[in-house]
C-alpha cells in the first residue's frame, strides 16, 4: 500500500480513488483569469489544480486565489527556492519542484524545513527532457532506469531532512519510457505516484498517447493521481482524464456510451441516430451505461447488459431497461424513447 498524502483535505495514495489533476495556462498573477479557469476546471471534474509560479507576483497572488476556490492548489516552481518559500507563506497546499534545480543542498534543506513546518507536501517531478547530465551520461540517455534513479535520489535529498510528505512523478513524451520508468519506481518506493505522458501534443493524438500510457499503468494498479498534458484549453485535459479513468474502470463518472461500428446487418440509419443521441445526452456526473446496437446479433446482449439500451431491427427498435425489453418503437422514435429512459434513470 502506498503512503497517503493529504492535500487540502483531498487524499492522494493509500488506496484512495485516483485523483484528476490539471494545470492552469493563465498568467498566475492575473487572479481573476486564474480563478475563472480553476472554476471551469472544477466543473469539468478537476480535483487538484496546479499553476506555475515563475515570479514573486505569482507567489503573491496565491492567497487571493486560494480565498476564491476550495480546490487544492499546487505551485509549480523551478530554480528559485525563495519562490517556494513565498508560496508556502501565502498558503499553498502543495509544491511541485525538482530538488535538482532548486539551488543546492542548503536550499533544499531550508525548503524542506519550511514545508514541514507548514504541513505542505512536495511533489518531486522528474522529466525526461531535463534529466541530470551525469545520469544521461551513465545510462546513455533518458532511460526508464535513469529517470527512476533521478526521482529516488531527489526524494533522498528531502528524506535527509526528515521530510517524507512526498509524491513522485516521472514523465516522458515517449510512452514506453514513461510506463517502464513508473513501473520501476512503483517497485522501489511506497510514495504516491502522479502519472502522465508529458508534452503529449493536442487533440486526439494527445488523448491516444495519454490513454495508452496512463491507462496501461492504471490497469496494473499504478498511479494515484493523473494528468493529461494537452496543448490548449486545460478543460479538455480533464475531460480526457475522465475518459481514461472510465475506460480503465478505475473510476466512473458520467454516461458511458456503447455503440456498435455498424455493418451490412444494421437496421435503419443507426449512425445518424446514435450521433443524435450522443449530442442530446444530458450532462451528468452520475454513472450510467447506455447501449446503441445495430442488429439482433450482439444488440440484445449488449443492450441487456447496459442500464438502458436499444437494439435496431429491420423495421423497429427494441428498447431495454435493466435487462428487460420494455418497448418496440419505429426507428425515427428511437432517439426520443432512449433519451426518455436515460432521463428516468438520472435523479
Ligand atoms: Fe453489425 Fe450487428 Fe455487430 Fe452492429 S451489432 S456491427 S449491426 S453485427
Amino acid at each position: 500500500m502506498r503512503k497517503k498524502i493529504m492535500i487540502r483535505g483531498t487524499p492522494v495514495g493509500g488506496g484512495e480513488p485516483v485523483v484528476v489533476q490539471s494545470m492552469c495556462n493563465t498568467k498566475t498573477a492575473d487572479v481573476d483569469a486564474t480563478v475563472a479557469q480553476i472554476r471551469r476546471l472544477e466543473r469539468a471534474g478537476c480535483e487538484i489544480v496546479r499553476f506555475a509560479v515563475p515570479d514573486i507576483e505569482s507567489a503573491e497572488a496565491i492567497g487571493d486565489i486560494k480565498a476564491r476556490t476550495k480546490l487544492p492548489l499546487v505551485a509549480d516552481i523551478h530554480f528559485d527556492h525563495r519562490l517556494a518559500i513565498a508560496a508556502i507563506e501565502k498558503g499553498i497546499d502543495k509544491l511541485r519542484i525538482n530538488p535538482g534545480n532548486i539551488g543546492g543542498q542548503l536550499k533544499v534543506r531550508e525548503l524542506a524545513r519550511a514545508a514541514k513546518e507548514a504541513g505542505v507536501p512536495i511533489r518531486i517531478g522528474v522529466n525526461a527532457g531535463s534529466l541530470e547530465k551525469a545520469l544521461l551520461k551513465r545510462y546513455g540517455g533518458p532511460t526508464a532506469e535513469a529517470l527512476a534513479e533521478s526521482a529516488l535520489s531527489h526524494a533522498a535529498l528531502l528524506e535527509a531532512e526528515g521530510f517524507e510528505d512526498i509524491v513522485l512523478s516521472i514523465k516522458a513524451s515517449d510512452v514506453r519510457t514513461m510506463v517502464e520508468a513508473n513501473r520501476a519506481l512503483a517497485e522501489r518506493c511506497d510514495y504516491p505516484l502522479h502519472i502522465g505522458v508529458t508534452e503529449a501534443g493536442s487533440g486526439i493524438d494527445c488523448e491516444v498517447k495519454s490513454a495508452v500510457g496512463i491507462g496501461t499503468l492504471l490497469m496494473e494498479g499504478i498511479g494515484d493521481t493523473i494528468r493529461v498534458s494537452m496543448t490548449g484549453d486545460p478543460v479538455r485535459e480533464v475531460r480526457a482524464a475522465w475518459r481514461i479513468l472510465n475506460a480503465s474502470g478505475v473510476r466512473r463518472r458520467g454516461i458511458e456510451l456503447i455503440s456498435c461500428p455498424t455493418c451490412a446487418r444494421t437496421g435503419g440509419d443507426m449512425v445518424k441516430i446514435a450521433a443524435e443521441i450522443k449530442r442530446r445526452l444530458p450532462k451528468t456526473n452520475q454513472t450510467l451505461k447506455v447501449a446503441i446496437m445495430g442488429c439482433a446479433v450482439n444488440g440484445p446482449g449488449e443492450a441487456r447488459e447496459a442500464d438502458v439500451g436499444v437494439a435496431f431491427g429491420p423495421t423497429k427498435c427494441v428498447l431495454f431497461s435493466h435487462g428487460k425489453v420494455i418497448a418496440s418503437v419505429p426507428h425515427d422514435k428511437a432517439a426520443d424513447a432512449l433519451l426518455e429512459q436515460i432521463r428516468l434513470r438520472l435523479t
